[in-house]
């Protein structure tokens, strides 16, 4: 049999150690929250390949749009042949992203490509270089988008240079101390000290900050956003490529505020498990870039459309947007009672189904427990549960179940999650009683 640490180690030599694995988990097959390896185990699977499958592992309604373009053709790349799923789909998020007015729809294949195009769409319609995100914001691993990230180590450190004209505010954080009037205050030094505020053309935002730690952004710092991206007509663009697509209970994290960006990003989610981003925003500044000015070979596949028209009927037809609002009052519950017994949880926190547990050495001083984080994290994959820790000091678990996730997995997971839970604790206090 082909076992999970034999495949690991030809892993090790195959492939550079950059790219972490969490666990020593080989997938075989999945469906839904759920996923075997290779030796036969099964796990419940609370990662969903980090926020890619809201609608759980081969949604028959996806294999089946799929199957059916596999049968028309593969690729053509829409620059050379275009293909109606591509129009379809642009027609489709142009209608449902935020806001009434004129939109258009660019579909690339990344989330990190997404940001990095709304990011030149934004400068060639402005004509300023600027761009202003906040610490702690992930938006991902390519050169610009490590340069928009808001965290050194591993995603910046010994890549550098970074590059230029991107400057970083504080993200409200009330739980370590970091005030809306803060991160306002920030914002205000940035434009005092390093950058006019007519050099900055675009402001990118998550309005839940995924990697970061799942902070939900506060109402009054998003409509501030706003309010300054009116006065200096800076593009406001939304990074949703974690939040979007109903975890937070709404088709996108933006209707919880009320707040219109004139771009969003999109990835994960959108398709299924299949590959695909997109960048949604206001036609005028959509259409500034000259033809080929934007583009990629394999950009919006006619694959990943088919999934993502297919993932948006599953999402509307079996109201993923309630389900996820019921998954997170399930967690909240959960967690909170995990909380009354464990004083490592400091804080239990999200927006709809994007929820979180912060572990603290001591709830006073809510000093960071990494290493708990971690060993919860094993436990949890030893115990037949796929965990995703996140966070600016690693010690958030985070919950990326499928939608739909059936109740029974769901609790059958968080009961996994306890055991694990007194496990990493009583693994901290072996360690204790054995150091000299
Ligand atoms: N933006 C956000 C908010 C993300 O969470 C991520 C991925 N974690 C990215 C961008 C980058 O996406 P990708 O890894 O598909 O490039």
């Amino acid at each position: 049999m082909t076992t999970n640490s034999a495949l690991m180690a030809r892993r090790t030599e195959a492939i550079p150690r950059g790219i972490g694995n969490l666990y020593p988990v080989v997938a075989q097959r999945a469906r839904n929250a759920e996923l075997w390896d290779v030796e036969g185990r099964r796990y419940l699977d609370f990662a969903g390949g980090i926020a890619v499958l809201n609608t759980g592992h081969l949604h028959p309604t996806v294999v089946d749009a799929v199957r059916d373009q596999l049968e028309r053709y593969s690729h053509t790349c829409f620059g050379v042949a275009a293909y109606e799923p591509y129009i379809a789909l642009a027609e489709r998020l142009n209608a449902l992203t935020p806001g009434d007015g004129p939109k258009k729809t660019l579909l690339m294949n990344t989330g990190v490509e997404a940001v990095e195009n709304a990011i030149k769409i934004a400068r060639h319609y402005t004509g300023r270089p600027g761009v202003l995100a906040f610490s702690g914001g992930f938006h991902g691993r390519t050169l610009l988008g490590m340069g928009l990230t808001g965290k050194t180590a591993p995603y910046k450190s010994g890549f550098g240079p970074m590059p230029a004209e991107i400057f970083h505010a504080p993200f409200p954080c009330p739980y370590h101390g970091v005030s809306v009037d803060d991160a306002l205050a920030g914002i205000d030094l940035v434009l005092k000290s390093q950058a006019d505020a007519d050099r900055i053309g675009a402001v990118v935002v998550e309005p839940v900050q995924g990697e970061g730690g799942f902070n939900v952004a506060p109402r009054a710092f998003i409509e501030a956003l706003k309010a300054l991206a009116d006065k200096h007509d800076w593009v406001l663009i939304f990074d949703e490529v974690q939040t979007g697509f109903c975890r937070t209970g709404r088709l996108f994290a933006a209707e919880h505020y009320g707040v219109v960006p004139d771009i969003t990003t999109m990835a994960k989610s959108l398709a299924g498990g299949f590959v695909l981003s997109a960048v949604t925003g206001r036609a005028d500044i959509m259409d500034s870039p000259a033809p080929g000015g934007l583009g990629s070979t394999y950009g919006g596949s006619p694959v990943g459309c088919a999934a993502a028209m297919a993932v948006l009927d599953v999402i509307e037809n079996e109201n993923l947007a309630d389900r996820a609002m019921h998954i997170g009052d399930v967690l909240a519950a959960r967690l909170d009672t995990l909380a009354a017994s464990h004083a490592c949880i400091g804080d239990v926190r999200g927006l709809g189904a994007m929820m979180a547990m912060e572990l603290v050495r001591d709830r006073q001083s809510r000093e960071p427990d990494a290493d708990l984080t971690g060993r919860l994290v094993q436990a949890a994959a030893r115990n037949g549960l796929l965990l995703l820790s996140c966070g600016t000091r690693g010690n958030v678990i985070r919950f990326l179940m499928p939608l739909t996730t059936p109740d029974e997995h769901l609790h059958e997971g968080m009961d996994i999650l306890a055991r694990s839970l007194a496990e990493a604790v009583d693994g901290a206090t072996a360690d204790t009683a054995q150091a000299p």
